[in-house]
């Protein structure tokens, strides 16, 4: 397919052509992918999200992967509900350390309508800072899509997992189709959608093919697509799996970005194991927003300084705001952040 045509947003994907773009050689299909993020994006730049789980662990629902679920013993600690200004403070810390997305998330299968307020209220608190706001509590009626729009929020995550096909191996307490009926609320509701899933839980390419065929092929792309690597936690049924070849995972991303040339391709869970040759290949795939600073919101965060030393390194600079911002000096400060990073790695230290 002449790299000209590869762009063109459709919805009409069958597995075979998806197959096909996985299949082709690895240069070819980086190279394909490339071309159409640069159709559609500045490709040295990475929009930047911070994620805070909100409520932790004791979920009833059964998905294999996550260390959330009650069904598994895990070592988690499970929290009630955060209160709302111990979220607003956490959002503060994220802005500082510059994401400009802040995702909360809520270990639930589905929200109660007794919590909904305090989370609406987390809402408008966290876009009266001026930063995007995104939420994941698990799957929505639509009054309560409405009431989550209606108090401001920007996007909502539902991811789809994998396959429907391989979707009974990993999960049986929802549907897929439970799923995509939240994903049809969310949208009704006038929200962005943010939508992926996993790889690396056993599942063949065909599989992988098929998640991302279901992606492309909604009425409306998801607006932001994470790509997640299993994290095998033990305590899990899957913490034995198989490694997946780390070129397959590259593969996924490459074709999630052809497939929704528009869509912000996240690099998610599972970037803690990647090295900086795997994160700069998915930068090179056309994946073009990361997780930061994860959980260590408060406190001095060696990863945030990893992090943007890579994106030094890479030339990559934070993605600038599409939201009212306070302070110009905050962005240029991050991006100057970054600049210093990379300087810093550049000049040997013949002393050592
Ligand atoms: S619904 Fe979410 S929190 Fe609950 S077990 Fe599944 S992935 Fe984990």
């Amino acid at each position: 397919m002449p790299a000209s045509q590869v762009s063109d947003i459709r919805h009409d994907w069958t597995r075979d052509e998806v197959l096909a773009l996985f299949k082709q050689p690895f240069n070819d299909l980086l190279f394909q992918a490339q071309v159409v993020h640069r159709q559609h994006f500045n490709p040295n730049e990475v929009q930047l999200s911070t994620l805070l789980s909100i409520k932790t662990g004791a979920c009833p629902e059964d998905c294999k992967y996550c260390p959330q679920s009650a069904r598994y013993d895990t070592g988690l600690e499970k929290e009630q509900l955060m209160a709302v200004d111990q979220v607003i403070e956490e959002a503060k810390a994220a802005k500082a350390s510059g994401a400009t997305r802040f995702c909360m998330g809520a270990a639930w299968r589905s929200p109660k309508d007794k919590d909904l307020p305090a989370v609406a209220e987390m809402v408008r608190q966290v876009k009266a800072l001026g930063m995007e706001t995104c939420m994941t509590l698990g799957m929505l009626k639509e009054d309560q899509a409405q009431m989550l729009a209606d108090a401001g929020l920007d996007y909502y995550n539902h991811n789809l997992d994998t396959s429907p096909e391989y979707y009974g191996e990993i999960i049986t307490t929802r549907t897929y189709q439970d799923r995509l009926n939240t994903l049809d609320s969310v949208r009704r509701a006038g929200m962005k959608v943010c939508a992926g899933g996993i790889v690396g839980m056993g599942e063949g390419e065909k599989d992988r093919a098929g998640l991302l065929m279901q992606l492309a092929n909604l009425p409306q792309h998801p607006e932001s697509v994470p790509i997640n690597m299993l994290v095998k936690v033990a305590g899990t049924p899957l913490d034995q799996q198989d490694d997946l070849d780390p070129f397959e995972f590259i593969r996924t991303i490459a074709v999630a970005r052809i497939l929704m040339p528009k869509s912000h391709v996240r690099l998610s869970a599972g970037r803690e194991e990647m090295n900086d040759q795997m994160q700069a290949l998915a930068f090179m795939a056309g994946a073009n927003s990361i997780f930061y600073c994860e959980k260590l919101l408060t406190t001095p965060n060696p990863k945030a300084n990893r992090d943007m030393e890579l994106l030094g390194r890479l030339g990559i600079v934070p993605e600038t705001r599409h939201v009212a911002r306070d302070s110009d000096e905050e962005e240029q400060a991050l991006r100057q952040a970054v600049a210093e990073a990379a300087s810093d790695h550049l000049f040997y230290n013949a002393a050592n």
